[in-house]
Order: structure tokens, then C-alpha cells, then sequence
């Protein structure tokens, strides 16, 4: 950006990820800074005040957010709430003439993803969905080898993603109401993007199944869940997702070899090969390439490679695929 200033941004939603990663990597970040923040508990703004030398002024809760408005410090609001408070958030956000990032997946469902994608286009702001991976070198060079056919056309994809939940049986990540869903929105949409950029294009029909191994853990929501996608180019494209079972890999066939990366959608660590020959490319922070990446965008008003219409087309496939389990049926995406 040059002599440009940095951008403000401001997170709204202290937890996990906001404090784990994001907050740190605005350290890094080039274009653009931590600037405010929005929560809900008054001993997190005290704690981050002092941590990250954020002035009160800079301070808001979910009340009074709408002020955020008249505060030319901001110029980014983050969105990293449970599920069902990402449309309300991003609206709101927009009308106060600020430009959104939202993090995945980007809303309970799709027609929610349409109410935001148009709120800010009216309030003519950027909208950008917490795609990290769209940044990291290993998933670029995925897309590069798939999408330019570098080895051939892309013929299979095996792709599943999950983790082993250990945490609160409580916790809004098992509420129907607030997650939209389970181990499908929050890890599957991984997978479900990770076949979407190695092709290059997008999914017509697809056919779940799911499996349930601890039902009062998983009241709510969905715990493993089987999908196959059919892609116009006809190549064979099975995925997985899970709040229990450790996944994150995606392998890919072509007419003339093989890659595959493992880890596939991790902060870190991610690791490829290509024919069974280590890829070699260095890891970076995703989380401060993406934010600075945004902040260009807004810098030079174009629009982000990952924008709403992105969250939506994942979105879109996770619709399909619950549509799926409850008819036992393909579904036209
Ligand atoms: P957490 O539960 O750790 O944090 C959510 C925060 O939202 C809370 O700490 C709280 O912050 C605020 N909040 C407001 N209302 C509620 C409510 N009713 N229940 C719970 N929390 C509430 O979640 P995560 O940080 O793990 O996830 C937040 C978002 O980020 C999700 O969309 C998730 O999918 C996404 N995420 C993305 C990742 C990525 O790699 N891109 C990785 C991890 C998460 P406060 O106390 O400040 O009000």
C-alpha cells in the first residue's frame, strides 16, 4: 500500500479464534491494524484494552454497535460470531457505512448469504468471507495444478476434514439454533471449497449419508457426514466431514498423476506432494495475508478474490447436501 495509511479493523467476538489468531496476526499484518473491538463481556474489553493498547473510544458492545458509524478509525469490522448472529452482524456493520469481513461458514444458510450479499452491495461496501486458505501457497498451487490442468484433466477428488470435539457439550457449535449445523458447516466447508478450487468449477447435484456415534453429544447436530458431488467435467468427487473423527486432506487424481495435500486446511503445517514428491513450499500466516489482502481491496475499492458470493456457493452445497440426508436422494445444488 506505500504511503497509504493501514487500515482499522475491528473484531467482533472475542473467542477462540479472534483471540488465538486473528488478534496476533493484525500484529503482522502490513496493510492494517487492530483498531477496536466489539464484545459482549466487559472483563475481555478491560483484558484486550490493555493487551493490544486499544482505546476505549474503539469500544463497543452489541448494543451499542451501530455508533461504530461515526468512528473513522474503523474502516474494517471482522465478523467472528456463532453462525446465527453472521447475517445481523454484517448488515449492521454495512449500514454503518463499514466494510465487512465474515468469518465461514458464512450464514445458517443460503438465502441468509443473498440478504447480505445485497445489504452491502446497497450500502456499496466490500464483503469479504474468512477464506485464509485462498492466501496460503500450498492451496494456490492446488488450484494452479488443478484448475490449468497441469497434469491432465482432474479425474477423482477424496477430500474429508474434522476434528475429534472434545469441548463444552454446551457450547454454541452443538446448538442447531446457533451453528446452522455441525461437523458439515464447520469443517466440511473446507473439503466442500477444496473441491471447488481444485476444479475450478462448480458442483450440479450431490448425495449425503451421514453416521451419528455419540447421539447425546450430538443432539442437534450433524456429526459425520458422507457426500458425493457431481461436477460438470464428470470427475468423481467424494468428501467427508466431522465433529469426530481427525481429518484434513485432500487428494486429487489426474489423467496423468497425482497431488494431494496433508494437512490440507490447517492455520499451519500444511504439507503437499505431487506424485509422491514432497512439494516443498514454505508456510506462511494465512490470517495476516488475508486481512492485508482485504485491506488492499478496500485501499483500491476492488473486490476481494474471496467475496460473498464465494460464501454463498459454498453455502449452496451444504443446503444441498442437508436437503440430501433428509430425502435420501440426489439434490440439485
Ligand atoms: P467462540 O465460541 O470461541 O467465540 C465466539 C465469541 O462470540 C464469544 O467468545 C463471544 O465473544 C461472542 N458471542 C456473542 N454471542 C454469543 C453467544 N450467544 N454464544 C457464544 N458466543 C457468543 O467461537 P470461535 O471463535 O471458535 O468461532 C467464531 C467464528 O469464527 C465461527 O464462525 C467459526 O466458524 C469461525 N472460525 C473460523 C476459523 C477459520 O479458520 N477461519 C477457525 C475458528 C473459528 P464476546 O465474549 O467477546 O462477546
Amino acid at each position: 500500500l506505500g504511503a497509504q495509511k493501514k487500515m482499522g479493523v475491528a473484531l467482533v467476538g472475542l473467542g477462540y479464534y479472534s483471540g488465538g489468531q486473528l488478534a496476533p496476526a493484525l500484529l503482522q499484518t502490513k496493510n492494517c491494524y487492530l483498531a477496536g473491538i466489539v464484545t459482549g463481556t466487559p472483563q475481555k474489553a478491560a483484558d484486550w484494552s490493555k493487551k493490544y493498547n486499544i482505546p476505549q473510544k474503539n469500544i463497543y458492545n452489541y448494543q451499542n454497535f451501530g455508533e461504530i458509524a461515526k468512528n473513522p478509525d474503523i474502516d474494517i469490522v471482522y465478523i467472528v460470531l456463532p453462525v446465527s448472529m453472521h447475517k445481523e452482524f454484517t448488515i449492521r456493520a454495512a449500514q454503518a457505512g463499514k466494510h465487512v469481513i465474515c468469518e465461514k461458514p458464512m450464514a445458517l444458510n443460503a438465502a441468509e448469504c443473498r440478504e447480505m450479499i445485497a445489504a452491502c452491495k446497497k450500502a456499496n461496501r466490500l464483503l469479504s468471507i474468512g477464506y485464509r486458505l485462498h492466501f496460503e501457497p500450498h492451496t494456490k498451487e492446488v488450484m494452479r495444478l488443478g484448475q490449468k490442468k497441469v497434469m491432465g484433466k482432474v479425474t477423482q477428488i477424496d477430500t474429508g476434514n474434522g476434528f475429534t470435539y472434545g469441548g463444552d457439550p454446551n457450547a454454541w457449535r452443538l446448538k442447531k439454533a446457533l451453528a446452522g449445523g455441525g461437523g458439515l458447516m464447520d469443517m466440511g466447508i473446507y473439503s466442500i471449497q477444496g473441491s471447488r478450487y481444485t476444479l475450478g468449477e462448480e458442483p450440479i447435484a450431490v448425495k449425503a449419508t451421514q453416521e451419528k456415534t455419540k447421539p447425546e453429544l450430538f443432539k442437534e447436530v450433524d456429526e459425520t457426514v458422507f457426500w458425493e458431488l457431481k461436477f460438470p467435467s464428470g470427475a468423481k468427487v467424494t468428501g467427508k466431514s466431522s465433529y469426530n473423527n481427525n481429518w484434513g486432506y485432500l487428494h486429487v487424481t489426474t489423467e496423468n498423476g497425482n497431488f494431494e495435500l496433508e494437512p490440507a486446511f490447517g492455520y499451519g503445517g500444511l504439507d503437499g506432494k505431487v506424485n509422491g514428491k514432497p512439494m516443498n513450499i514454505p508456510n506462511i500466516n494465512q490470517q495476516a495475508a488475508q486481512m492485508d489482502d482485504f485491506a488492499t481491496c478496500v485501499a483500491l475499492n476492488k473486490p476481494s478474490r474471496v467475496p460473498g458470493e464465494e460464501g454463498l456457493k459454498d453455502m449452496k452445497v451444504v443446503d444441498a447436501i442437508y436437503r440430501s440426508l433428509d430425502s435420501g436422494k440426489w439434490e440439485n445444488i
